[in-house]
């Protein structure tokens, strides 16, 4: 932080318990969180690093950095890395979860980057963000506002945001954890497409899940993001899919089309014409049972 000519250096916080973590941030509501700071470190604008008074560095608060199980679902702690997360997981992360994790930055990234990090941020929406929410996970968070205990919890579909806009963190309030149903989905696809001749690394993102037994489609879900920051889904969309014979049928691909296409015009001014034409062939395909869906064995 500058004050006239002099820089400051901002005030480091390492609280090692969630307790300790609700007393800082009891007192100092407006503190700097920082997951992998990979975010914070990045956007500086100045050649000088511009960090505000107070930082809070979760990464060493014991009760963030669990990974727990049972049958139903798998709770992951706020500060857990996503490099961490894909290996503990491991078995237990539906296949399309550790396909999106591998595909973001790197190794030496990944090791840094917070399961938190990676959904708090106001204004943009993470790969990570795009398939937790088609997986149906629900975000914890605490409100440190009052003084003592762990803090009042509330918990938030990702689902629920993508009409509801971006996830509202207030002062005073963190991120704990993420809880996943465990559900069986039997087909998945991710595709990560770049537009030729940008720089955009994820113009869009086309994710998909389906439970399909005795060749029959019992569950769908499809979210497509782009730019980062526009998501669709359309819940109706979706159950027009369940009931059918999978693979599609012709004359079952002709009608779920239409809705398709009906559905992305009305969302006309998030897609080109070049996006909508790339989301109708992977989602017919991966209907259709072709080379793009991959079973989950
Ligand atoms: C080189 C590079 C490549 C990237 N590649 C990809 C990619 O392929 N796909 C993709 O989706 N993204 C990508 N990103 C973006 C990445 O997802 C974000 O930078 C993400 O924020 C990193 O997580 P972090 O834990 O380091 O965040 P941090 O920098 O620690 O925090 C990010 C924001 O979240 C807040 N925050 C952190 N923890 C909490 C908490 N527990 N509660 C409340 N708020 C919290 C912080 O205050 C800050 O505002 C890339 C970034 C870089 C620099």
């Amino acid at each position: 932080m500058m004050q006239g000519n002099r820089y400051i250096a901002p005030e480091i916080l390492e609280p090692l318990s969630l307790s300790q973590l609700a007393q800082i941030i009891h007192r100092r509501p407006r503190a700097l969180l920082m997951g992998g700071g990979v975010h914070v470190r990045v956007n500086q604008d100045s050649e000088l690093f511009s960090l505000p008074a107070e930082i809070v560095l979760l990464h060493k608060v014991a009760e963030l950095t669990r990974l727990t199980r049972n049958d139903h679902f798998l709770e992951v702690g706020a500060s857990v890395t996503l490099q961490h997360f894909l290996e503990q997981a491991g078995e237990y992360l539906p296949p399309i979860l550790s396909q999106t994790i591998k595909e973001i930055a790197t190794v030496a990234l990944r090791n840094q980057m917070t399961i938190a990090g990676s959904i708090a941020l106001p204004n943009y929406r993470s790969d990570l963000f795009v398939v937790l929410a088609l997986l149906e996970a629900k975000v914890e968070i605490r409100d440190f506002t009052h003084r003592g205990g762990r803090g009042k919890i509330r918990k938030e579909a990702l689902l629920r945001l993508v009409r509801e806009g971006f996830l509202d963190i207030a002062s005073a309030e963190v991120i704990t954890a993420i809880r996943l149903p465990i559900t069986h989905w039997t087909h998945w696809q991710y595709r990560k497409i770049q537009r030729p001749f940008t720089s955009d690394q994820r113009t869009l993102i086309i994710a998909m899940v389906a439970r399909v037994e005795k060749a029959m489609v019992l569950g769908f879900h499809l979210i497509i993001l782009t730019h980062g920051q526009h998501l669709f889904y359309d819940y109706n969309l979706n159950t027009q899919a369940i009931g059918r014979r999978y693979p599609l049928s012709p004359k079952d691909r002709d009608y779920f089309l239409e809705l398709l296409q009906e559905s992305l015009t009305t969302d006309e001014e998030s897609f080109s014409d070049y996006m909508r034409h790339v989301i109708e062939e992977v989602v017919i395909d991966f209907l259709q049972g072709r080379n793009s869906t991959f079973p989950q064995g």
